[in-house]
């Protein structure tokens, strides 16, 4: 064993000994290894099948699903740590509606872990929040996310260009068909991004039609590579 892995495990034996073991917020057993414990990090809904590059959903070798090459979103990939089902989407909503904030910073190492460091963003931008709603919520958890995760990547956040005008109805309350007409127009930039790569993040992607509306005002200021970044992708039944 080499000195410095011999002294990297003798610091964390020493971090296990400071830090008090915490209740994991899944099942309750006291653990040292973050808000939630190892066997239940296991159990997770990690997205670790083949999924399509472009909008994450199941493809059975990981091409390009055919929604996709019918009518290609503007964003060109999407990066997605979990699918958003049991308990997973427990955990999101309590992130959001719970104030658990502590979840948005373990879902942004999460999400940061997953990025391929090799085709990194100039910018992130995360999913605005029109101000009305900003002021009833008290926070966004898109900007908490991607401030960990530009954090984690040492990446510059540009959380003021790009805003929601419009305060539309949420897209959970509307089905599925109506979340395009929804947003449409919702989103505006007002930095120039030409010949920019641009990553999006948000906290789950459903039918993609918020980002696909953010990512419309990025393309209109002259982004030229848009990637979309979400915790969580929601699976077809
Ligand atoms: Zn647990
Ligand atoms: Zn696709």
């Amino acid at each position: 064993m080499s000195i410095l892995r011999h002294t990297r495990l003798n610091i964390r034996k020493g971090i296990e000994h400071i830090l008090p073991a915490q209740p994991c917020v899944l099942c309750g057993s006291m653990n040292h290894e973050g808000l939630w414990c190892g066997a239940c990090d296991q159990a997770l809904p990690y997205l670790d099948t083949p999924h399509c590059p472009v909008c994450a959903l199941p493809s059975p070798a990981g091409e390009v699903c055919g929604q996709c090459l019918k009518q290609p979103p503007l964003f060109t990939s999407t990066v997605a740590v979990f699918s958003y089902t049991f308990p997973l989407d427990k955990l999101i909503q309590a992130m959001k509606y719970g104030e658990q904030l502590a979840l948005a910073h373990a879902f942004a190492k999460k999400l940061a872990q997953g990025i391929d460091k090799d085709a990194l963003p100039d910018y992130l931008i995360p999913m605005p929040l029109h101000p009305a709603k900003l002021r009833k919520r008290g926070f966004n958890q898109s900007l908490l996310l991607a401030a960990t995760v530009a954090r984690e990547l040492d990446l510059k956040m540009q959380p003021d260009i790009c805003k929601r005008v419009r305060d539309t109805p949420p897209q959970s309350a509307l089905p599925w068909k109506e979340r395009d007409k929804n947003v449409r127009n919702a989103f505006s930039c007002d930095m120039d991004l030409s010949g920019k790569h641009i990553a999006l993040v948000d906290d789950v992607l459903t039918t993609g039609a918020s980002l696909n509306a953010l990512a419309a005002a990025a393309h209109h200021r002259g982004a030229n590579k848009i990637s979309a970044w979400v915790v969580a992708r929601t699976l077809p039944h």
